[in-house]
């Protein structure tokens, strides 16, 4: 076995000059034919909380507002613009021969509802020290886990609702916690009844499950790949374990009222990286879908 293994690198070292030369040929006639005129093809609105998708030539490298994009071998690539993204988004490409070329876009700007929210358990309004260390501490474990750049293309899939229902909250608007001003809500919320199934919105793997977070209860974090993943708070129960891949419509956890809710209901949030974004972006209008439905 050990033997046979060693056969195949001691190949694999005559062969790779051979290979690498016939690459750098092909590239070469590649970058002939696709001259500098030819920019990212990019699929989706430039405004604050959306979300992008594109294709550059395989080989190119992308950096977006200072950060490098993750491409992958074919060129796919996602990106995510936050809340209060500024009015111009500055995007630089450089191809695998060397040559670079930026690219601005405007950037629309959003008008963000106000929502006022009553009836929560005041602890969750003003947390104390104790349950201040143990936030920081959850939060240090979410932001770990949207971290990870996994090389999967589920974010180019045809998103669906994990859900369909009442829409009770949207992505952005300014919260007020019986009658406190807080952080702006940046999920969509869907109300139904408590052990509801929720299901994958796209195909991606389970980076992370909670049973009971301070703010946001029982939590799942599935990653759709190249930074691009799906939060789901407020459950009652997660039916997938960490490192699962889980398909497109698959049974993922049930709805529930963990955490700083009122009431029974999914908040479906999405992260480019720590950018937070509008999953409402990737899906068609609920009002069809739901009067479709009940059906
Ligand atoms: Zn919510």
């Amino acid at each position: 076995m050990l033997a046979c293994h060693c056969w195949v690198v001691l190949l694999m070292k005559f062969l790779s000059p051979i290979f690498v030369s016939l690459c750098l040929s092909l590239t070469g006639i590649h970058a002939t034919v696709a001259d500098a005129t030819t920019g990212p093809q990019i699929e989706g609105a430039w405004e604050q909380g959306s979300i992008l998708r594109g294709q550059v030539e395989p080989g190119s490298q992308l950096r977006f507002e200072g950060h490098d994009v993750p491409v992958s071998p074919k060129g796919q690539f996602v990106i995510g613009l936050d809340r209060d993204f500024g009015s111009v988004a500055r995007l630089t490409l450089r191809r695998e021969d060397g040559t670079t070329q930026a690219f601005e876009y405007p950037v629309q700007k959003r008008e963000y509802q106000i929502q006022r929210v009553e009836g929560v358990p005041a602890r969750t309004v003003n947390p104390s020290a104790e349950h201040l260390a143990r936030i920081r501490a959850e939060s240090a474990l979410t932001r770990k886990a949207r971290a990870k750049i996994l090389d999967r293309q589920d974010f180019a899939e045809t998103f669906v609702w994990p859900l369909t229902g009442p829409i009770t909250g949207v992505y952005g608007s300014q919260r007020y916690y019986n009658g406190e001003p807080r952080r702006p809500h940046y999920g969509v919320d869907v109300a139904r009844p408590t052990g509801t199934v929720v299901v994958a919105p796209a195909s991606g793997v389970v980076t992370l499950v909670h049973p009971d977070m301070f703010y946001s209860g029982g939590t799942l974090i599935v990653d759709h790949g190249q930074g691009l993943s799906s939060t789901f708070i407020h459950l009652h129960k997660v039916l997938v374990e960490e490192g699962q891949e889980v398909k497109q419509g698959e049974p993922i956890a049930e709805v529930g009222a963990s955490g700083r809710a009122t009431g029974p209901h999914l908040d479906w949030r999405m992260n480019w990286f720590d950018q937070r974004v509008d999953p409402q972006v990737l899906v068609p209008p609920m009002n069809t879908v739901w009067s479709k439905a009940k059906e």
